[in-house]
């Protein structure tokens, strides 16, 4: 099978992978489309577990194209794209778009972009994230990563397909009950994350929910997983720099003995937050480096400490800051150290508003049955969707990608996989919770 990409401006061969996962690019027939042609990789043999359930519109969509949902998915994994490097992935999308006709936007940054379907003078969005992780992959499927030292180990390549095809299948219905924005993200996992570039450029302008979906391989493909409240957890990066004039280990008194001072502060911190912050918030802080000095006889001029802090709870992530703050400084000022504390915020806890919860789950109901619906625990993990619904009302719910077979993985692994059947189910339930999201207006 061959196979190929419509986009003229690019290469043949861009993106081609290694032996026996060859990408190879042309035009066929005048419409873009992208199919890998390795023979292990045939595009048949995904099952659309929602077949038949309509609307007909939909269900022709997806008879007619989920090979090519399936191929332009193991392109976009052959070929990932760190954070804010995602022009490629921005170029394969915007092509296939435009090749219905479609008018995407792409954000000032150059990666990432806006499309709207159907009219309104507000919309519903649906928002996928396009970036992948500086980790190697370690699987052996055929269409693995072919970039050293990057892949898509956290679904996000299932996520802009599944996206995509939702806006391709709207674009063919015959009417729609409103406009719904299809947002691509650049940048998810790096702080501070693409969401707030989407906001800056005016992404949730006019938008009255938002939604999304995330791979879970801890849940069977097939299941959707979804939460009223929080469902991921706000995480922080703290940085302490300490100075001191050093000096002999032999005569502390005389200078500010800075290890001591960083003990302190490894130790201190995470009791005090234990003692100020509500249990029930699930907050904890965790140090994942420490440096400074090297002589046994030698009090160090510098040190580092690095680590994060993470909450479970909006409220006590406002306010995590000044408390922080205020604790270091009252546990180093007796030291005598110098001192410069850098607390990056990083991403708010994704909190799913009732209403929309409600709405996403009649669309999973309408687009592979009610039995799909599962709820999900709050994790620990951050998702910056969470900006997002800072502003506006939504839900953010789990995509089960696990096959049913072998040991259950995690993202952020170099040996995640999705089961690609997946693929169709998270259309499905994009396309039913954009158009039931439109009829309660
Ligand atoms: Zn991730
Ligand atoms: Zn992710």
């Amino acid at each position: 099978m061959t196979v190929v990409d419509a986009r003229p401006d690019l290469p043949d061969g861009v993106g081609a992978g290694g032996p026996g996962h060859d990408v190879t690019t042309r035009v066929r027939e005048g419409r873009h489309a992208v199919l890998l042609s390795d023979d292990g990789v045939r595009m048949s043999g995904v099952d659309d577990l929602g077949a038949g359930r309509g609307p007909s519109w939909l269900d022709a969509w997806l008879a007619g194209n989920i090979g090519d949902l399936v191929a332009w998915r193991r392109h976009l994994h052959a070929n990932p794209e760190l954070s804010r490097q995602e022009f490629a992935t921005t170029d394969l999308v915007a092509g296939l778009l435009k090749s219905v006709g479609l008018r995407p936007w792409v954000l000032p940054g150059g990666t990432g972009l806006i499309c709207d379907v159907g009219e309104g003078d507000t919309c519903v969005a649906l928002r996928a994230d396009l970036d992948a992780l500086p980790l190697p992959e370690l699987t052996d499927l055929p269409f693995r990563s072919t970039v050293d030292g990057a892949c898509h180990a956290c679904g996000h390549d299932v996520h802009t397909t599944a996206l995509l095809g939702a806006a391709l299948a709207m674009a063919a219905a015959p009417a729609l009950p409103g406009r719904v924005r299809f947002i691509f993200q650049p940048a998810e996992e790096t702080m501070p994350g693409g969401a707030l570039d989407v906001i800056a450029a005016g992404g949730l302008d006019g938008v009255e929910r938002i939604f999304g979906l995330h791979c879970d391989p801890r849940l069977e493909v097939g299941s959707v997983g979804t939460r009223v409240g929080p469902i991921t957890a706000a995480a922080d990066l703290l940085e302490l720099r300490l100075t001191s004039p050093g000096g002999h280990t032999s005569r502390p008194h005389l200078t500010a003995d800075l290890v001591h001072a960083l003990g302190t502060v490894i130790t201190g911190l995470p009791t005090l937050l234990s003692r100020r912050v509500d249990p029930r918030s699930g907050t904890v802080l965790v140090w994942g480096a420490v440096h400074a000095g090297e002589a046994a006889n030698a009090v160090p001029q510098d040190g580092v400490l690095r680590g994060t802090l993470r909450t479970g709870d909006r409220d006590t992530w406002a306010e995590l800051s000044p408390l922080v703050a205020g604790l270091v400084e009252s546990l180093l000022v007796p030291t005598g150290v110098g001192f410069d504390l850098q607390h990056r915020r990083g991403v708010p806890v994704v909190v799913n508003e009732e209403e929309s919860t409600e709405i996403l789950r009649a669309g999973v109901a309408a687009a592979v049955g009610a039995e799909a619906l599962t709820s999900t625990k709050q994790s620990s993990g951050g998702e910056d969707f969470g900006w997002y619904l800072e502003r506006v009302p939504g839900s953010f719910a789990r995509l089960g990608v696990w096959s049913g077979e072998g040991l259950l993985g995690d993202i952020h692994r170099p040996t995640f996989v999705a089961d690609e059947r997946a693929l169709p189910v998270a259309v499905r339930v994009l396309v039913h919770t954009a158009l039931a999201a439109s009829a309660a207006h």
